[in-house]
């Protein structure tokens, strides 16, 4: 029978602080559902004052790229997911590896397998007839084989028993030995296979808590076997569901924006991203909106939901409004620079920007959209939409833009205030409402019917610019009636 090691109970011996660790696989972008796991195994240690490890899973050499450890690295680093220690490559890890595969073959708990694939193959498919399920049946196991060229190492599954997870998520899960086969932990090139390159890792690294994926819940009864059979502390497992679709299905480039860049490029705030993952999969009562500083404070595995998460677009952009509210001018300004510069708007630090940011802030919901919002700031040459045109430059509408020119040529100190006064005189002259004076000047200074109120953008814009696109719109209305 195997021992079952109670996973909490041995922990809070063995160490007294916590270590967790994010191992990507570096055969892609950072998705949202990595981040995720990179975010709540982050978050537990710097909830816990513990320690955040970064290790890159690159032993599959044919899929793993330079390319996409670089990408996973900036993802992480655009988040403000700091590790701690590494990132350790598992590529240049192979020696301890392989001290670890002598220790289970020393010990008896594994052995070299010279069996072809053709053999194997037989052997899965009258496991089949049999009405089993295809798996390897233990031919080299008792044989004694030395390490040759062309051999594998296996594991020694016990042939009977269980393997208990117990998950602080998943709760007590019951796996039966005969489910599984004498599984590969090194490959006839020498290189370890996943599941145990990763208890190796976890061993060595002092990891104690594994916070990962459910997908990988059909692998830890293999894990805990391994660690059993290296007398090793159980890490405390908590497996959390998938990230799912609208749909219900597994998160895929069908559903939209997957990469953690792709939503940075979208104009979305890493604090909004960071709240809206972490709340795709853990829960504070109804809070919606969290601060980096509250997560940390606040989270607990405990509160790990059960059920998956659904990944709405529609949610995290409504969240990033909430967050471009909450941020500071000077952090808004920092981001929307370079956002500006490349629309051709020559945005600089100082007050005009902030001033800009400040009316635009509770107005836009991504970063993308405030740089648009923003572009009538910078540009002389405004673009006049067509229904706007339509709505609010009509013969009728220039005496009133003119009467309003004459104001504003007299008034000594242009402030909102002032600004006010002047369109209210107009309003008194004309008899007219104050919207059919304000809605042509906003189309006028902006091209748009809606923008941030007109006062304040006339003040930020000045007094020259605000009369020469106020002149240039009276000629153009005249121009086309
Ligand atoms: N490299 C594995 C993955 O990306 C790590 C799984 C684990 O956390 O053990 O899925």
């Amino acid at each position: 029978m195997i021992k079952v090691h109670h996973n909490h109970e041995k922990v809070n011996l063995m160490s007294d602080s916590i270590i967790t660790r994010f191992p990507p696989s570096p055969t892609g972008y950072l998705h949202v559902g990595g981040a995720r796991t990179a975010l709540f195994n982050w978050l537990y240690a710097r909830h816990m004052n513990g320690k955040f490890i970064l290790r890159i899973e690159d032993t599959d050499t044919k899929r793993s790229t330079q390319e996409s450890v670089d990408a996973i690295l900036q993802g992480l680093e655009w988040l403000g997911i700091e590790w701690d220690e590494g990132p350790y490559f598992q590529s240049e890890r192979i020696d301890i590896y392989k001290s670890y595969v002598q220790k289970l073959i020393d010990t008896g708990h594994a052995y070299y397998c010279t069996c072809s694939e053709q053999e194997i193959e037989d052997m899965r498919q009258e496991a089949v007839k049999a009405g089993k399920n295809p798996k390897y049946n233990g031919k080299c196991r008792e044989k004694g084989l030395p390490k040759t060229d062309n051999a594998v190492v296996r594991f020694k599954v016990p042939y009977t028993g269980t393997t208990v997870l117990n998950d602080v998520v998943k709760k007590h899960i019951v796996f039966q030995h005969t489910e599984l086969d004498d599984f590969i932990i090194q490959r006839s090139d020498g290189m370890p296979t996943y599941n145990f390159a990763v208890i190796v890792d976890d061993i060595t690294m002092h990891v104690n808590t594994v916070i990962r994926g459910d997908d990988h819940v059909s692998n830890t009864p293999k894990q805990i076997l391994l660690y059993n059979a290296l007398n090793e502390p159980l890490p405390t497992y908590a497996h959390v569901p998938m990230v799912l679709g609208k749909d219900k299905t597994r998160l895929s480039k069908r559903h939209g924006a997957m990469s953690v860049t792709e939503f940075k490029d979208m104009g979305i705030l890493p604090e909004a991203l960071v709240n809206y993952l972490v709340r795709l999969g853990w829960s504070h009562g109804d809070q919606e909106f969290f601060t980096k500083q509250e997560l940390i404070e606040k989270f607990s595995l405990k509160n790990i939901g059960s059920a998956a998460g659904i990944f709405d677009h529609q949610k995290l952009i409504a969240l990033n409004a909430a967050h471009i509210q909450a941020s500071d001018i000077s952090y808004l300004c920092r981001l929307m620079i370079p956002l500006l510069n490349q629309i051709g708007c020559n945005a600089e630090q100082g007050t005009f920007l902030e001033k800009v940011i400040f009316t635009l802030q509770k107005r836009s919901k991504t970063l993308i959209e405030m740089a648009d919002n923003a572009r009538f700031y910078y540009t002389d040459a405004v673009v006049y939409e067509d229904q706007a045109i339509q709505k609010c430059f009509t013969p009728a509408s220039t005496p009133l833009m003119a009467a309003l020119l004459e104001q504003l040529k007299q008034i000594s100190e242009f402030n909102e205030k002032n600004l006010e006064s002047a369109f209210h005189r107009v309003v008194e002259q004309t008899g007219v409402k104050m919207n059919q004076i304000a809605q042509p000047i906003r189309v006028a200074l902006t091209g748009k019917t809606a923008s941030p109120g007109i006062f304040e953008i006339i003040e930020i814009l000045g007094q020259d610019k605000a009369m020469s696109r106020i002149e240039k719109a009276i000629m153009y209305i005249n121009e086309h009636h």
